[in-house]
């Protein structure tokens, strides 16, 4: 029997992460504060430790994982590299299919790989707490597992909706020591003003990002954590790649193509980076990895948004980063992959498709579910509908290779599984949901308030 499951030892979790600032053709852009110089680092320093702020603006190709992080990155990792045979028979392609599986992890998505690492750096730094805020949970409940593990308390702003409609996420947060609040909440300025505003407001990501750096800039134990978009998140989550192109070498085999779901760019930088290493020394044995982003047709920042400089996140209170974007106040409409809503992408991901050194792919949401399905009678994984992104545009690879008959290695990776969205599924099944590609002059209207500079 040909083997499906490509296992590392534990003793082959990398011991460093590729930085890929060191191999851009142009070094990448410092953030700018609200006068359009670089932001100062004293700002920063009051809710990030140095050793984050460092490691967000170094240039060193490999930058060390501390021994206790790969300690606890043992209790799942290596994660599996799975050939997906099953699902090639059901589709009939000549085509390899592989992927990544990171919904292996405690938390149930690769969110921890940077999560532990974040942690770690800030009990390092003496610091006692942590804020954060969370969309759907993920981010969250990764957070909560993370500060468990290095003795840090959690607090995490929750937008109120899905603080309402995903109660277990919100429980398996506590499970892990956590403290929860909906966002907005009564323990910050931000949040009050808000509820003065309007008692019933149902919370955003961009409020609930406000009320945890306000909390953190306040107060000298707290600091604050980002689970996705920044350069830091995005060295952390290469430990994907990594360990990936060590299985390949164990399958003796190379993916021709990747795919990843990108929301803020922190699964696909992970993926793909370590790739893009390979093909700025010119190819591994001289041939090219093709690299793809894949985002919602619904939340489309590389494929229809601007490459240009933007706040992070929705009230304007962050520095600014050149990034693709579709506008800070661009309003996803609710779509099922709630991962995946957010108005730009990490500026090194955005850097490289500028480039053209990797490309991207929008999908609509319809179509993403029916892959997930297809993978779920397959593989027997029920993904998560960010992964179904992937998944949906390496099935559509596989079938132009059934096309032309080109017998070519697919990867992707499977960010997470769906454990927690059944409700979408059921939603789906029952025929509610839609496709929704945004209108262009919706996109226009919201990139007409980016911020104005130089
Ligand atoms: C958060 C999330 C994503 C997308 O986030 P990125 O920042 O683009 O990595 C994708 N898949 C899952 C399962 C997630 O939880």
């Amino acid at each position: 029997m040909e083997s499906l499951r490509f296992v590392l030892p534990q003793s082959e979790i990398p011991t460093h992460w590729y930085n890929v600032a060191a191999d851009l053709p142009t070094p990448p852009l410092p953030p700018l504060g609200a006068d359009g110089q670089p932001a100062k680092p004293e700002q920063m320093a009051a809710i990030f430790p140095t050793a984050i702020l460092e490691q967000e603006m170094s240039s060193e190709r490999w930058i060390p994982i501390p021994q206790p992080v790969r300690e606890i990155y043992r209790l799942w990792r290596p994660s599996p590299l799975v050939r997906a045979a099953r699902l090639e028979q059901m589709l009939g392609t000549p085509a390899r299919i592989y992927y990544k599986n990171e919904g292996v992890s405690p938390a149930g998505s690769h969110k921890p790989n940077t999560a532990v690492a974040q942690a770690y750096y800030n009990q390092q730094a003496g610091i006692r707490r942590i804020t954060t805020e969370t969309g759907a949970g993920q981010w969250g409940s990764s957070m909560a597992l993370a500060g468990q593990m290095f003795g840090l308390d959690v607090r995490v702003y929750m937008v109120k909706v899905s603080y309402e409609q995903k109660p277990y996420r919100r429980s398996m947060m506590q499970t892990w020591g956590a403290e929860v609040f909906a966002s907005p909440s009564e323990m910050t300025q931000t949040g009050r003003d808000a509820l003065a505003r309007d008692p019933n407001n149902q919370g955003s990501l961009g409020l609930a990002i406000s009320e945890a750096v306000e909390e953190a800039a306040a107060r000298a134990d707290t600091n604050y954590a980002l689970g996705s978009v920044l350069n830091h998140v995005a060295l952390h989550q290469t430990i994907i790649g990594l360990e990936a192109k060590k299985q390949f070498e164990l399958a003796e085999d190379w993916p021709d193509v990747v795919f990843a779901p990108c929301g803020g760019g922190s699964s696909f930088a992970g993926m793909a980076f370590p790739f893009f290493a390979d093909n700025a020394a010119g190819g591994h044995h001289g041939k090219q990895v093709r690299l793809v982003a894949v985002e919602p047709a619904s939340c489309p920042s590389l494929t229809r948004g601007k490459y240009a400089y933007d706040f992070g996140d929705a009230s304007g209170f962050t520095p600014i980063m050149k990034m693709y974007t579709l506008g800070h106040d661009f309003m996803p409409p609710g779509i099922h992959a709630g991962g995946l809503r957010y108005h730009g992408a990490s500026p090194l991901v955005s850097q490289l498709y500028h480039e053209k050194l990797i490309e991207a792919v929008a999908v609509p949401q319809l179509a993403t579910f029916e892959a997930g399905v297809m993978f779920a009678h397959s593989e027997g994984i029920i993904p998560a509908p960010e992964s179904c992104h992937a998944i949906r545009a390496a099935i559509d690879e596989a079938l132009r290779c059934k096309e032309s008959g080109e017998p070519k290695t697919i990867l992707f990776n499977l960010t997470g599984h769906g454990h927690f969205d059944m409700g979408s599924y059921d939603r789906y099944f029952s025929g509610e949901l839609e496709d929704f590609s945004y209108p262009e002059a919706a996109i226009e209207k919201s990139l007409k308030c980016l911020p104005q500079v130089g």
